[in-house]
């Protein structure tokens, strides 16, 4: 059983990593901006409700978001665990998610953290050419992640989850890390 929540900046590889690892240990890799993404583009009212923050970089508010995660990990595939990446966003998610847990006798089992310098963020992510990744939203998006994303890292650090991880070295290192601590 994996129970397990990716944190790092945006830009520090964590969709990447996260979709190789569900596929190895055969978990879903449920990722919020994902989830986002797809109800932009068929445009549900979800969708329409989060488009402008999207657009911004802003985070979307979280009665869009807790409702959605706590059906999703309710769903039949998640019996055997799952990679939480882009959620949490910020403490009040971290709260929520923890006693929805509680709630099930469950837990996570780790916040497996990936560690990037900015500089080196904000170049990968203008290479990305995502919709919402230009100059500025990309600075705004770092700036929520300091703001609202970083407290969740000391989140878990309190409880003795957290893990830090080398994000800055090749796709694969960074996998070999990863397992490694999900391993031991
Ligand atoms: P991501 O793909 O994780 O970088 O997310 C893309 C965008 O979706 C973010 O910039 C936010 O606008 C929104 N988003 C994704 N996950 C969350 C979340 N857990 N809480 C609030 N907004 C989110």
């Amino acid at each position: 059983m994996k129970r397990l929540i990716f944190l790092g900046p945006p830009g520090a590889g964590k969709g990447t990593q996260a979709q190789i690892l569900s596929d190895t240990y055969q978990i879903p890799h449920i990722s919020t901006g994902d989830i986002l993404r797809e109800a932009v583009k068929e445009q549900t009212p979800l969708g329409q409700k989060a488009q402008s923050y999207m657009d911004q970089g802003e985070l979307v508010p979280d009665d869009l978001i807790l409702d959605l995660i706590k059906e999703r990990l309710s769903q039949s595939d998640t019996a055997q665990g799952w990679i939480l990446d882009g959620f949490p966003r910020n403490v009040s998610q971290a709260s929520f998610l923890e006693k929805l847990l509680a709630e099930l006798d469950l837990a996570a089992d780790c916040a497996l953290n990936l560690e990037v310098p900015d500089e080196v963020l904000v170049e990968r992510l203008l290479a990305r050419k995502r919709k919402d990744d230009n100059e500025e939203t990309i600075r705004r998006r770092l700036e929520i992640y300091y703001k609202d994303t970083v407290p969740v890292i000391n989140f878990y650090r309190e409880r003795n989850t957290l893990k830090p991880v080398n994000g800055n070295a090749s796709m694969e290192e960074v996998t070999a890390s990863l397992k490694a601590i999900i391993e031991h």
